[in-house]
């Protein structure tokens, strides 16, 4: 098998299953219970929060685990509407954003709530004089992701900071900084944003689970009433197998950020390789997550493409895989004006550290075949 699909999710590394393993079988008590058993899942999950934090730069107060960047993207979005609704009522984001984000806005639009797009370049990278034009006294959020998940452009998150909190200091400032991990040396010291959410399984690390990052000074709705967990703010037992799990994942994950060099490389020149084959290159080289490349073929579906593909045991995908089955085509290339043709026939190419030259190598020989076929 060849799996470069690593956008959707990546494979979990083998020293992460077995603390997810150790805290489902032997050490699978309730962290919120008092007895000595207890306290041990207790100290794990706690010791998971500590080195989640000390990686990033922040307080460990300041993590809170959800069941994966949807649930957190859900409370940073809604969270901020119910608490400062009395406040304003408008936010901002843009159209390439991640399903996450975009349905949870169209959720809040329906409700009364006045949201705004800023405009991006032609890559889907924020256009940062749109968004200080369109910053307002009553705006209460802005909400970008860091890296694009179908095309891999990244935004000027530093610059974006700097200018909501120029424009108005009470805005808050939500960062999806899920496709970041394990790709760029990404930090929250380094990122002042008030809130930014996480996803373990895409940086080898479980499914269902994930972070939000919240500065202490945030304060917000929950999303998630019921017990006392998370110092009150996401009720419902702690999953600690998954937890332990994904502070493991995290600590590889940025050891092993020195494979994007070598990453970076395959991609520049599988770019090159594609284009060979005729393919129509959408992400931008020079300002993106070094894993990932987007092309479509003129003439050709995507979906026709990754199946044809998956009949030889390699996987690569159209578009997001939340949103990829039952739709026609790229939402974020339509949304950056690509006709439907080419947004049908988009495929993504998403490499890991893990991803050998080798494997590249193979993928592309066998993609050439199957052009040939498709095309005759
Ligand atoms: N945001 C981005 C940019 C993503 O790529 C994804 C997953 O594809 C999510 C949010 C949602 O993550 P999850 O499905 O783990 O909740």
């Amino acid at each position: 098998m060849i799996y470069l699909d690593n956008n959707a999710t990546t494979i979990m590394y083998e020293e992460v299953f077995q603390i997810l393993q150790k805290y489902s079988t032997e050490i699978y008590s309730n962290p919120n219970s008092i007895h000595e058993f207890g306290v041990k899942a207790d100290v794990a999950m706690e010791e998971a929060r500590f080195k989640i934090a000390k990686i990033m730069g922040v307080m460990p107060y300041e993590i809170y685990f959800t069941s994966g960047a949807t649930e957190s993207i859900n409370w940073a979005i809604k969270g901020t509407a119910l608490s400062r609704k009395k406040i304003g009522k408008h936010i901002l984001s843009s159209k390439v954003e991640h399903s996450a984000t975009i349905n949870t806005l169209s959720y809040l639009n329906n409700i009364g709530f006045d949201i705004e797009y800023v405009k991006t370049d032609d890559f889907g990278k924020v256009d940062i004089e749109d968004l200080e034009s369109k910053i307002r006294n009553d705006t209460i959020l802005v909400t970008f992701m860091f890296a694009n998940n179908e095309i891999g452009t990244i935004n000027p998150i530093k610059e974006i900071q700097e200018i909501i909190k120029r424009k108005n200091e009470k805005t808050l400032f939500h960062v999806d900084a899920v496709q970041a991990v394990g790709k760029v040396d990404f930090r929250l010291k380094d990122y002042k944003c008030d809130m930014a959410s996480f996803s373990a399984h895409k940086f080898h690390g479980p499914k269902g689970i994930g972070f939000l990052y919240k500065k202490e000074s945030t304060l917000i709705h929950p999303l998630i009433t019921g017990g006392t967990q998370e110092r009150g703010q996401r009720g419902g037992t702690q999953n600690v197998p998954s937890i332990a799990a994904m502070a493991k994942a995290l600590e590889l994950s940025i050891k092993e950020l020195y494979e994007m060099d070598r990453i970076k490389t395959i991609r520049d020149e599988l770019a090159k390789d594609l284009e060979d084959l005729g393919a129509n290159i959408v992400t931008p080289l020079n300002n993106s997550t070094p894993n990932t490349i987007s092309a479509f073929f003129e003439g050709l579906r995507g979906d026709v493409i990754v199946n044809a593909l998956s009949d030889e045991d390699i996987y690569i995908s159209t578009s997001a895989a939340c949103s990829s089955k039952g739709t026609s085509g790229s939402r974020v290339l339509k949304e950056l004006g690509y006709s439907n043709k080419a947004a049908e026939g988009m495929v993504r190419i998403s490499l890991s550290s893990l991803t050998t030259g080798d494997e590249v190598q193979r993928f592309i020989n066998i993609l050439k075949n199957v052009l040939e076929f498709l095309r005759f």
